[in-house]
């Protein structure tokens, strides 16, 4: 167990992404000034002078009349702390119990709809405090997660994340999406609107839900826009989650945004139907959104896994248009969503592998994908921005890397990560070649 680091820091000798070597000060949870190191040059030999290989060292230092940890980065780059903006900690690692062979959406839902009644707090508790614990260990310091609300499970969910939410407050900001189910609409869906009140009632920090697998997917929108705004909190959809261009939620979503002046941050993941639009109404809808403020998640992972199944030529990229999206100045996060659960048998919970395939899948430039995971992925959560510079949030990861591509290509485990000014978390690993020259 690593005891959290002191609040008053130096991040000494570290690299930023445009090459400088830095040290970062940070006090009082913000970044309080990045200047040129002081650092010595980085000893030959470690190992003769007491530091652990691969371990950035620490050590304690008077500054100002005032002890400050000092934490030695020579050899890692620093970098603004990566969030997940869509993950789901109720269902994660249940790979193993909740089989899927069909391997598509349906299937998944169908095999998890099957399991969830069976979940007890105890359980969903432990799984979910494992996976976040994953996720910050990978330098996630915010994570957003949906939580199914609806009749078989009550509330059972959303009151074991808010109890990790809580448990894990000092380590990493957690926010609980009330993910209501179906049937939400007219009269049979009015069990389920209830429980989504009562959710938010029980700690609930954003409203959600799936209008694909509603019966009136532009009713269930408007709905979820007023239930939101009736409840005083953002809103966070599963939108389209589906290859076929005939449906299109998202334009519900924008006009119902457009409609009731809804401020309170709206949030539109998967949109993965938008991406088989011409490319006129990928531009038209993308102008609207971005007006409208209307952020979109995209998560390559589980759609790649989930659409296209059975499509033996040319199968489409089940990714939302990011290339319009992006130029019509759409805020485009891009997240983890499933892990080792009958939506997706694998996943890292690393932000680093969702940039991966930004860059492989959606043509985005290293840079890009990284922004996609950290400052995007924040400000569709309604967090302050980060950024290595005094005044902003000391939300950090170092890698052991000595660039962006290669943090992001390598992915090492060797990181240490920051939250509110302290270290919360830190891998480090230590390789052994079988080499002379080693
Ligand atoms: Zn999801």
């Amino acid at each position: 167990v690593l005891e959290a680091g002191a609040t008053t820091m130096q991040l000494r000798g570290a690299t930023l992404v445009d090459g400088r070597v830095v040290d970062v000060m940070c006090a009082g949870g913000v970044i309080t000034s990045v200047a040129p190191t002081s650092a010595q040059p980085v000893c030959a030999d470690p190992i003769a002078a007491g530091a652990v290989p691969g371990d950035p060292g620490t050590s304690q230092h008077g500054d100002a009349g005032e002890t400050a940890e000092v934490v030695d980065l020579a050899g890692y780059l620093l970098l603004p702390a990566p969030a997940e903006p869509h993950a789901h900690l109720d269902k994660a690692r249940t790979a193993a119990v909740v089989a899927n062979p069909a391997g598509d959406l349906a299937g998944a839902i169908a095999a998890w709809l099957d399991h969830r009644p069976g979940l007890t707090v105890d359980d969903l508790v432990a799984r979910g405090r494992a996976s976040a614990l994953d996720a910050l260990a990978k330098g996630v310091t915010a994570l957003r997660t949906h939580v199914d609300v609806a009749a078989d499970i009550g509330l059972r969910a959303v009151e074991a994340m808010v109890q990790v939410r809580e448990e894990l407050r000092p380590l990493l900001d957690i926010q609980v999406v009330a993910f209501a189910m179906p049937p939400t609409v007219g009269p049979e869906g009015a069990e389920h609107r209830a429980l989504l009140r009562a959710a938010v009632d029980a700690g609930a920090d954003v409203v959600g839900g799936c209008p694909l697998i509603e019966d009136d997917g532009r009713a269930a929108t408007e709905q979820f826009v007023a239930l939101a705004g009736d409840c005083g909190r953002p809103l966070d959809l599963h939108v389209d989650e589906v290859l076929d261009p005939a449906r299109l939620d998202l334009v519900h979503l924008a006009t119902a945004v457009e409609a009731t002046g809804f401020d309170l941050g709206a949030t539109a993941s998967h949109c993965v139907s938008l991406g088989v639009q011409p490319v006129d109404v990928q531009r038209r809808l993308a102008a609207r959104l971005a007006a409208a403020g209307v952020g979109v998640v995209a998560l390559p992972l589980t759609n790649l896994y989930l659409q296209a199944r059975g499509v033996a030529v040319a199968p489409p990229r089940a990714i939302t248009a990011v290339a319009a999206l992006t130029a019509a100045g759409v805020t485009v996060a891009a997240g983890g969503d499933n892990v080792h659960d009958p939506f997706n048998p694998l996943g890292r919970s690393d932000p680093l592998e969702a940039a991966t395939l930004m860059v492989a899948v959606a043509h985005r430039s290293p840079c890009e994908a990284y922004d996609a995971v950290s400052v995007a992925a924040r400000r569709v959560m309604g967090l302050p921005p980060v950024a290595i510079a005094a005044g902003a949030p000391a939300e950090l990861l170092a890698i052991r890397a000595s660039s962006l591509s290669g943090a992001i290509g390598s992915a090492s485990e060797d990181r240490l990560v920051v939250h509110h000014g302290r270290v919360v978390a830190r891998t480090t690993v230590t390789t052994h070649l079988a080499t002379e020259h080693s």
